[in-house]
């Protein structure tokens, strides 16, 4: 984890935006964060200038929050001299990956009446000295997502050079459109012929997520309770052949080559496992070279020991949280429980797959008492080899309102990640898959 410079927080000002979107620094308010449901100001170790590459957004009909000093009060800005007095809405930012989000913007949702799409919105502010700055901290030091490595020329070379070798082919086609017209960087890795490289294989998931990327329910979108995907499912298993053409010269050329099933634009392939099976035992026939791994949310842990026996080297298990509680209402596991989700872990550890939690972290809800307590004790039952702290992406109010719990006592996420290293020194927490050797 990178160390910044401090940054007072008394220093970093709320950010305002009209209604033609553009944006202001409010002249004296100070800038709030929200953890969960509660705004508070952001303290020193939690900002940061705002990464390169970070994207901002508005936040319709939500007026942001911010601290008047001298009323000591956390105020909405829903007016500003020399700006308008109406229309006024909140600013987020979202932040490349591997940078782990802080804190939310903090806005008034009174007046929404409508869902934010699938992002991960974090607090932003201005400070004189330093400009945008925001609540986070990068996570992975793994340079091999930066856009500036990603020229799409040579992906599109690459992309004619796979569809002509093989034609026939249906998963380099999909490929090459997740490439070019979705500009997933993994699928861009393929045709580039380095590191990961994604293996979508499933059409179908057993879990309903409220963030899922890849489906929402027609009639939720409808309703203006969810927004829609924002990635095509693959509509079709594509053979054991089509797989091996893809991985086999990807080991064979790639620096650093990983081949992972499970991606936004698949449901979840532990529904392919047999296929997934007999994939990895042509593999390792042939050789036993590349990481084969599996980012899946290990519902069935049958299929998770079979996978290992198969000759798979890595699983990444995608949870909200180590609680039931909090697992189930975001979830929505449809035939299957969350202790089936533990007994994968398990069976990963004794199958001798490297265990990687993904968890999709919101702050005020993972930093929670009872969420960190759960985490470590899941940490240390199931030896994890590594943490990657993901951006939960979804509106953060909406999250919220699944459960009950007020998730008390919050430490931070930057509290939460000391914890983490000072319990665990041998986990290796980040954001990225690994190439294992
Ligand atoms: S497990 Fe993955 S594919 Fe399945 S619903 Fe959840 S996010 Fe979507």
């Amino acid at each position: 984890m990178s160390t910044p410079k401090p940054i007072d927080p008394n220093s970093v000002f709320a950010l305002v935006a009209n209604r033609d979107g553009e944006i202001f620094d409010h002249p004296e308010w100070l800038m709030l964060g929200a953890a969960g449901r509660n705004n508070r100001q952001p303290t020193s170790a939690e900002l940061i200038p705002l990464p390169a590459g970070s994207r901002l957004f508005f936040l319709p009909d939500c007026p942001p929050l911010g601290w008047d000093r001298e009323t000591r009060k956390k105020r909405p800005i829903s007016r500003l001299k020399g700006v308008g007095n109406s229309g006024l809405q909140g600013v987020a930012a979202f932040l490349p990956p591997a940078y782990s989000r802080f804190l939310l913007p903090a806005v008034s949702y009174r007046n929404k009446e409508y869902t934010l799409p699938l992002w991960a919105y974090t607090a932003i502010g201005w400070s004189e000295d330093v400009g945008y700055v925001t609540t986070a901290c990068r996570v992975d030091e793994n340079r091999q997502w930066e856009p500036e490595y990603f020229d799409d020329h040579e992906v599109v070379a690459g992309v004619d050079k796979k569809l002509l070798r093989y034609p026939e082919n249906r998963l380099i086609d999909h490929m090459s459109r997740c490439a070019v017209d979705y500009h997933c960087f993994a699928a861009k890795n393929f045709f580039l012929g380095r590191w990961e490289c994604p293996l979508p294989v499933s059409p179908t998931c057993n879990a309903n997520c409220i963030g899922c990327l890849s489906h929402q329910e027609e009639v939720e979108i409808k309703k203006g309770e969810s927004c829609p995907a924002s990635h095509e499912r693959i509509n079709f298993v594509p053979s054991v052949k089509e797989l091996l053409e893809i991985a086999l010269p990807h080991i064979e050329v790639a620096e650093n080559p990983v081949l992972s099933f499970g991606q936004g634009c698949e449901g979840d392939p532990i529904l392919q496992a047999d296929r997934i099976c007999e994939f990895a035992r042509e593999v390792r026939k042939t050789t036993s070279s590349g990481t084969l791994n599996v980012n899946t949310n290990a519902s069935l842990p049958k299929k998770v020991r079979a996978m290992a026996t198969a000759g798979m080297d890595a699983i990444r298990v995608s949870i909200n949280s180590a609680r039931i509680d909090t697992y189930l209402p975001y979830y929505r596991p449809r035939g299957y429980a969350f202790a089936d989700v533990l007994e994968s872990l398990k069976e990963a550890k004794t199958g001798g797959l490297h265990l990687a939690i993904n968890l999709l972290v919101m702050p005020g809800v993972s930093d929670a008492e009872a969420e960190v307590t759960a985490l470590l004790e899941l940490i240390d039952n199931y030896k994890v080899d590594q943490l990657q702290m993901r951006n939960l992406c979804i509106d953060p109010r909406q999250y919220c309102d699944l459960f009950d719990d007020e998730f008390a006592n919050p430490i931070g996420i930057v509290n939460l990640l000391k914890r983490l290293k000072q319990e665990f020194p041998d986990l290796h927490i980040g954001y990225f898959n690994r190439f294992l050797g």
